[in-house]
Order: C-alpha cells, then sequence, then structure tokens
C-alpha cells in the first residue's frame, strides 16, 4: 500500500478542477475534504460553455497557439477519468476567410478537412458541465470525499490544494499573478439544436436541444458577475454571423470570472507556501485541463513524476520576470 494512505489534504474550491483533483486524490488513498463557501455550480465552472476544444483554441487564441500537444494531451485524458458523456460531434469554422483557417489549421498540424460549410474538426469535443458536475461530486463523494460548505483559511489540516479559480487571494503569494477576466455567455432557445459547434472571430455557438450557448466575451480586470445589456448586444450581434436570426431568440445572459496567468497556462504544482499546492489560472479552458491538472496535483503529493507538462505549467516559471523587474 502507497505511504500516503490516509494523507490528508484539503482542497479549496469545488470548481472543475477542485472536483477533478479531489478525484483523483482520493483514488490515489489520501483523505480528501474540499471546502467551498459557495454552492455547486455557482462558479465559472458552471456557467461554462464546456467545449474540450485543442484545435479551435490554439487556432483561435493568440496565448493557445504554442500547446496544441497539451491541450490534446488533456482532452486525451477525459475519456479514463470519469464516465461522463463526451459529445464527439465536432466544430465547424463559420466565420470569415475559410482558406486563412484552413492555412492556420495546416500550420498547427492540426486534423481537419474541408466541407461546403467551412474547415472542420472532429478534434473537438465537449461536455455538459452541469452533467459534470453532478457525475464528480457523486463519484468524489463515493470515494470518500468530504465536503463542507466554508472558505478555506490559511490553518487547515493536512497539505492544501489551492483550486479557487479566480478568488482566494490569501491562501497562496503566487495568486497575485492571476488576472480576472469577466465573460458573458447566452442560453438560447430555439437555436440549433445538434450538429457541430459552430466557431467565429470570438464568438462560438454551442448546439443543444435544451438551449443553444452563445458565448463569451473575455473581460479583462473585471471580476463582477453583473450582466451588461451592451454585452449582450455585442455577443448576439457576433452570432449573427453564425446562426443568423439568433438575435431574434429568447436567450438567457449569465456570466463567470476565469483566472488568467501572462502566458495563458495555469499555475499547477506546489507554491512558494509550504504544505500548498496550486492548480489555478485555467483561463478558458479550465474544463479541458481539469483532468490533467488533477493527474499532475495528485502526482505532486505522492511524491511520483508529475508528467511532461509539468514544467509548461509550473507556478514558479514567472520568478526570474518578478527579479529582474
Ligand atoms: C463564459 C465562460 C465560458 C467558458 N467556456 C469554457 C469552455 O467551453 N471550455 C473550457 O474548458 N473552459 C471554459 N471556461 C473556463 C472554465 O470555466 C474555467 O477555466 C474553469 O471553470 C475554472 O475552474 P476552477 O475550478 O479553476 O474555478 P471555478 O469554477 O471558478 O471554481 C473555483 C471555486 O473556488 C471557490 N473558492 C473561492 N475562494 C475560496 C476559498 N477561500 N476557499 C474555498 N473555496 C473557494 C469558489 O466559490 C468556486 O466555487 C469558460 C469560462 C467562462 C466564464
Amino acid at each position: 500500500m502507497a505511504s500516503f494512505q490516509g494523507d490528508q489534504v484539503t482542497v479549496a474550491g469545488a470548481g472543475a478542477l477542485g472536483l477533478c483533483i479531489a478525484l483523483a486524490l482520493s483514488r490515489r488513498g489520501f483523505a480528501v475534504t474540499v471546502l467551498d463557501p459557495a454552492g455547486p455550480g455557482d462558479n465559472a465552472s458552471g456557467v461554462a460553455a464546456g467545449m474540450l476544444a485543442p484545435v479551435f483554441e490554439a487556432a483561435l487564441d493568440p496565448l493557445s497557439g504554442d500547446h496544441l500537444d497539451l491541450l490534446r494531451a488533456a482532452r486525451d485524458a477525459w475519456p479514463d477519468f470519469a464516465p461522463i458523456a463526451l459529445d464527439r460531434t465536432g466544430a465547424l469554422w463559420r466565420g470569415p476567410d475559410a482558406a486563412g483557417m484552413e492555412a492556420r489549421l495546416d500550420a498547427l498540424g492540426a486534423q481537419w478537412r474541408r466541407t461546403p460549410e467551412g474547415p472542420f474538426t472532429d478534434e473537438d469535443w465537449r461536455l455538459d458541465p452541469g452533467a459534470a458536475m453532478t457525475v464528480l461530486y457523486a463519484h468524489a463523494a463515493r470515494a470518500g470525499v468530504r465536503f463542507e460548505t466554508r472558505a478555506a483559511g490559511d490553518a487547515e489540516p493536512g497539505s492544501l490544494v489551492v483550486a479557487t479559480g479566480a478568488g482566494g487571494a490569501v491562501l497562496a503569494p503566487e495568486l497575485d499573478r492571476l488576472t480576472p477576466i469577466k465573460g458573458h455567455i447566452l442560453r438560447v432557445a430555439g437555436g440549433p439544436a445538434s450538429g457541430p459547434v459552430l466557431r467565429g472571430e470570438g464568438v462560438y455557438l454551442c448546439p443543444d436541444p435544451a438551449a443553444a450557448v452563445l458565448g463569451a466575451t473575455m473581460e479583462a480586470g473585471r471580476d463582477d458577475l453583473r450582466v451588461e445589456a451592451d454585452q449582450v448586444a455585442g455577443l448576439l450581434r457576433l452570432g449573427e454571423s453564425l446562426w443568423p436570426g439568433i438575435s431574434a431568440l429568447r436567450a438567457r445572459a449569465e456570466t463567470g470570472v476565469r483566472a488568467g496567468t501572462p502566458d495563458g497556462l495555469p499555475l499547477v504544482g506546489p507554491s512558494a507556501r509550504p504544505g500548498v499546492f496550486l492548480a489555478v489560472g485555467a483561463r478558458r479552458n479550465g474544463w479541458l485541463l481539469a483532468p490533467l491538472v488533477a493527474r499532475s496535483i495528485a502526482a505532486y503529493l505522492a511524491g511520483e513524476d508529475p508528467g511532461p507538462h509539468a514544467a509548461r505549467l509550473d507556478p514558479r516559471r514567472f520568478d526570474d520576470e518578478e527579479e529582474s523587474a
């Protein structure tokens, strides 16, 4: 039996990252308690679109362009991680300049094909965040994880894993490096019910029989949850390019706040504060990255190799910049 059997770990935060980490740790024999003052899903993870989209994220997000390998590895960690339905229908470019997008996809080495509607990839998947959280909670509870509805303090028993998204500032010094990025997202009744995710410049539309998901704004430096009419109107305007007539449909707006680092990748690994481990800053790809981050954190706590991507995610990677600033 591993020597860490029964070792106590407190996980601060019950978003996608915290829940996946709790599950991964409990499977390795740690005694895990998850703390969160908010209700289930009352966080960025709960409002997200749930795209697991290495290809179009690498193609469209300048900070993700160099990380297609890591994003693919993160997607590929999902199928064995938990019995969560993964929609593998794929994603279709419906923005301007299809030829330019085809060249970008080729340059990335993405798998795609030309269709009459635009370049299409089946490398990008999707999950339903609400359903995924339900499964993650149930499996974690069954594996013995305890949940408490309160904020973590700086004197929790055992090791502390900080998975507090854009919150939790007092728990570790590195959290100062995070920038909040507010996002508006719309649930639209009567939009596409099935088919690939439609991607455009600064906008996407995820088909769903209950309500299609139109997202999402990236408002750096903002950490409030107020719904703003001009942001909603802007999203609907962009949405017209993907699904003409969408702005006349009934839409419910939601907001969430992601946490971002200067290079767009999360901070995953030991904090400068002894006994504390970080799993924060997943920005616009927290669902995509969650199982990969969880396995890496479990390996750190077990004293094992945290995997081939650990250096790129190491919380200390910005230390030199700070010293020379
Ligand atoms: C509009 C929008 C759309 C998105 N779409 C996608 C997408 O399609 N695909 C994708 O991969 N990602 C997407 N994301 C990003 C993704 O949602 C985030 O990266 C991810 O949810 C981050 O998960 P998390 O667990 O780090 O943080 P969160 O989900 O924010 O959870 C953090 C939790 O920590 C808790 N907390 C805070 N302080 C404390 C404390 N002191 N003690 C204990 N608990 C604390 C909070 O209450 C919260 O519940 C989207 C985000 C937004 C906003």
